[in-house]
């Protein structure tokens, strides 16, 4: 494995799901990690490796004081993982909620913007290389009815990704979209709760979670630390998928 001791990340939507995964499994193996939610994330392990913030992404300020904090308490940051995200509003756009609809953008779209652009310009200011991965979806490459504002910002997630690596290309930064798999969170209790009026693909699902189809956070949190700083991964194309763990996958 890679020694990833002096490295520094920090994740959003950290509170629960993949995000509490992802920062459990970086401090295992090395990191320091810094996170945050709305909610403040409860973080285990060694303390003085861990800072944990309340902030909301879309808040710009708030972005930009917890890259502030970071950086005082570390010294830098090497990874940066836009992975806050909603999926509601669910259902037929003709049903949905404006401001339902206007919020989900707000989060999944304009959050990736304000931690995109924060880490970009530490990285102009302390100048040397740096890894942005914003957590994309299958979503983004293609159309399901019922998810319409979720297919919309993850789509506008991957040309964002891919606007930033060509404006960045000669600054240090690279920047992957990752499409994580499938992980059984409180967002896919929400897809499972569905009815196929609002969501028809449900059963694909049901199915899913009664096979034990789904990556472990740990799976995705390794893979994407390979991607991250693994010399050999650096020439992957700007919006990927990683695998379904296959060995818990029954339906991959
Ligand atoms: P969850 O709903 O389980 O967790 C979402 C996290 O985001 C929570 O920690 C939540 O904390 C935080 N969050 C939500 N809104 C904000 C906000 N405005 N500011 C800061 N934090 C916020 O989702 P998942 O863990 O399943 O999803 C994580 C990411 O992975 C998302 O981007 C999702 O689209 C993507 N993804 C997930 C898949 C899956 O199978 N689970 C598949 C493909 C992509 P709080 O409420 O405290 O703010």
């Amino acid at each position: 494995m890679i020694d990833l001791t002096n490295k520094v990340a920090l994740i959003t939507g950290a509170s629960r799901g993949l995000g509490a995964g992802l920062a459990k499994r970086f401090l295992q193996r090395g990191l320091r990690v810094a996170a945050c939610a709305r909610s403040q994330p409860e973080l285990a392990g060694d303390a003085s490796k861990a800072l944990a913030v309340a902030a909301d992404v879309t808040d710009a300020e708030a972005m930009q004081r917890l890259c502030d904090t970071t950086t005082e308490r570390f010294g830098r940051i090497d990874l940066w993982i836009n992975n806050a995200g909603l999926l509601a509003p669910i259902g037929p756009l003709h049903d949905n909620d404006a401001a339902a609809f206007a919020r989900h953008i707000e989060v999944n779209v304009v959050g990736v913007f304000n931690g995109s652009r924060t880490f970009i310009r530490h990285l102009h200011a302390r100048g040397g290389e740096g890894v942005l991965l914003n957590i994309s979806s299958g979503a983004a490459r293609n159309a399901y009815a019922g998810w319409s504002a979720y297919c919309a910002g993850k789509a506008a997630v991957d040309r964002m990704s891919e606007s930033i690596a060509l404006e960045e290309a000669n600054r240090g930064l690279r920047v992957h979209a990752v499409a994580p798999g499938i992980i059984d969170t409180d967002m896919q209790a929400m897809i499972r709760d569905c009815s196929p009026e609002q969501f028809p693909r449900v059963q694909k699902f049901l199915d899913l979670k009664a096979n034990d189809g789904f990556s472990s956070t740990t799976f995705v949190a390794d893979r994407l630390l390979d991607l991250a700083f693994d010399p050999n991964q650096s020439q992957q194309a700007v919006a990927l998928s990683l695998p379904l763990e296959e060995a818990r996958s029954a339906l991959a």
